[in-house]
Parts: C-alpha cells; structure tokens; sequence
C-alpha cells in the first residue's frame, strides 16, 4: 500500500518541471521494517515500483553508530559498502540513491526531497540563512552547505536530534544550503501541504521572475558559432542553442558571467559540468576550448557567447537537452537569489569534491 502510494506521488511530483529536472530529486516511504527509496539513476516521473529499493531500517540506523575515516575516498567508499549491505534480499542488483540515509532520518511514513530553483534561489543565495530564520523560523532546520554522502547525513543525524529533544518533535523540513529541501509526512497530502508552505512563503519575496524566452540575438554571429562549435567537437555532438534573455544577460561581459560562472548545487556540476566556457569572439573558440580542457581535464558542456546566449553541447541529444536544461536552472537561481542578497555558490573545494564523487559520476550515465 505504502509503496503504490510513493510510485504515485513520485510521479506526480517528478512530472513537474518547476521542481524537477533530469535525475534530481527523490523519494521514499517507510514501514516498520523497510524503507523503500528510489534508485539511484531513475526518474521521478516515469519510475515504477521496480525503480524502489527495499532497505532494512535497522541497518540503516547502525550507519549512525559507526565511525568512518577522516580520509574522502576512504569514508565514501565504506558507508556505500554498508549502504549497500543495508539492502533487503532480492535488492542486489539495484543501487540506492546516494541521499538513503538522509530519508532514513525522518519519523514520517513518507519523504519528498527536490531541487526547486525557486526553493534554491533562497538556498544557494548570500543572505539564504537569515533569510530562512526570518520567513520560517523553528518550523525548519536549516543545514549549512557540506560535502554530500556521509557527512551530509550525519551533520542532519545531529541536527535532526537536537531539533526533537529542544522543540518536543521530530523535524519534517529541512533546507539544504547550495542543494534543496526535504518535507516529511505521514500521509502525501500533508507532503503537499508543507512543500506549499515552504515554495509559498519564498515566491512571495520575489520582485523579478526569471525571463527564459528568446531574447535579441546577433543572427549572424550565432550561425557562425554553431558552425565553429560543430567543427571544433566534431560532427557527431549534439548543440542545443538556447538564446533566452537571461543566458544573453549574463554573456555580456566578465563581470555579468560571475553570476552563475560558479556551479550553485551538485545536479550543475553533474550535468553542465562546473564551470562555463566563456566565448566573446566565436573565432577563438577552438583554442579557448583546447585550452579548457588542458585546465579542467574534460570539455566543457555549456559554452556562452557574447551577443549569443548559451549552447549546450555533448555526445548525446539526451546529455546535450539535459545540460541546457541545468543551465536554465542555474539562470533561474542567480535570479531569485537576487531577493536575497545574490547568488552564492558552492565552493570550489566542494565542487572539486563532487567532480570526483563516485557516485554522482554514476548517477550522470544513467539518466
Ligand atoms: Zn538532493
């Protein structure tokens, strides 16, 4: 019954492109015994009852009593290990997603986590903290922007208990710096209920709205780039070109491309990769692009022109939808953060991290 109820929630909120996009987001439901939660590499939207994995809770508990080395790729790798071996039989072959144990902290029958860009223009923005004290005060726990996996999980074990013992119950939101929001109830209607308290709250503290339709572009110019773009990855890439107002704005000079230069979540670094490239004269860009990669040691995905806008570009139609799709996000994110304060990225000590994170690497090839 639980797990019919999840498969339909899921769907219905996966569906909606304002809270979410591509791979992001997930989802679970609890019994007793066993948590069900998305796996790792499905979609909200299309994913069906096989898509869930069946966790033990007990085992999922334990991961909090362990302690895991200082050491990045140690740690991951161990509480993935028992990640892992906190599977129900029959589960094997599926993966979990990478925020398991974060679900696993909620004394709610049912977890929505997502990644709206209105929920993180006030979670990736300067003033983002005050801000949440001041719009919702103890009815949430805000948690500062961390390395994901399990010190994410354990910093929101501790919060989350602090929280009960304090205010006499178990905390239902929570707001993730540079990440998103998770809301927890008991059946899905109080999941919607919470969700629309948090989105409401925040939509009333905008003044702009961000513009994605086209803008004023140099024809020309842009003709020339997608011929140059097509010679310079080679004809069997795929370009999306998306000259929308906003990626027009911030193509227009050094200072404008700060804004979103710096990727604001891991969903950015996962499918536009970091950082931008930054074109002012679509004649450089076969050295400019040699030259990102020699840097980065990959190629970029989103490349700006001056007069131009954005262009996404990969080896596939899915990967190439999917990084332009993350960029309109990242574009709407510098906008709303604008209300409070502007727009405060990750840090490039995290976004390393993440670059190097086994599992969001995983999660990038599947969907
Ligand atoms: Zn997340």
């Amino acid at each position: 019954m639980v797990l019919e109820k999840l498969v339909e929630f899921s769907n219905f909120y996966g569906s909606n492109e304002e809270l979410v996009l591509a791979g992001g987001g997930n989802t679970s439901a609890k019994t007793d015994e066993v948590m069900y939660i998305k796996g790792s590499g499905t979609s909200l939207s299309t994913i069906t009852r096989d898509g869930f994995v069946k966790m033990n809770r007990a085992k999922l508990k334990d991961i909090f009593t362990k302690t895991y080395p200082d050491n990045d790729k140690e740690r991951e790798a161990l509480f993935l290990e028992d990640l892992s071996a906190a599977k129900e039989k029959g589960e094997e072959s599926k993966r979990p997603s990478v925020e398991t144990t974060l679900h696993s902290l909620f004394e709610y029958t049912f977890v929505l986590h997502l990644h709206p860009a209105l929920v993180n223009g006030l979670t990736c923005s300067q003033n983002g903290k005050v801000k949440a004290e001041e719009l919702f005060g103890d009815s949430i726990i805000w948690v500062d922007v961390c390395k994901p996996g399990y010190i994410l999980s354990k910093i929101c074990f501790d919060l989350m208990e602090e929280y009960k013992k304090e205010k006499g119950k178990a905390a239902d939101i929570i707001l993730l710096e540079n990440h998103g929001v998770f809301v927890a109830g008991n059946t899905v209607e109080e999941l919607g209920e919470k969700l629309g308290f948090v989105t409401s709250k925040i939509r009333n503290e905008i003044i702009r709205e961000p513009d994605l339709s086209s803008g004023e572009f140099d024809g020309d110019k842009s003709m020339s780039t997608f011929n140059i773009l097509n010679e310079t990855f080679s004809d069997d890439c795929v370009i999306s070109y998306d000259p929308s107002v906003e990626s027009l704005k911030v193509s227009e000079n050094e200072e404008t491309l700060k804004k979103i230069y710096k990727p604001f979540n891991p969903d950015q670094v996962v499918y536009c990769k970091p950082y931008p490239l930054y074109i002012v004269d679509e004649k450089t860009i076969p050295e400019k692009v040699e030259e990102y990669r020699v840097k980065n040691g990959f190629l970029p995905k989103i490349i700006l022109v001056k007069n131009c806008g954005a262009y996404a570009v990969d080896v596939s139609e899915k990967g190439s939808d999917n990084a332009s799709m993350l960029f309109n996000d990242a574009l709407k994110i510098a906008c709303y953060a604008e209300n409070f304060g502007g727009g405060k990225p990750m840090t490039d000590e995290l976004t390393d991290f993440i670059v190097n994170w086994e599992a969001e690497s995983y999660r990038s090839k599947q969907v």
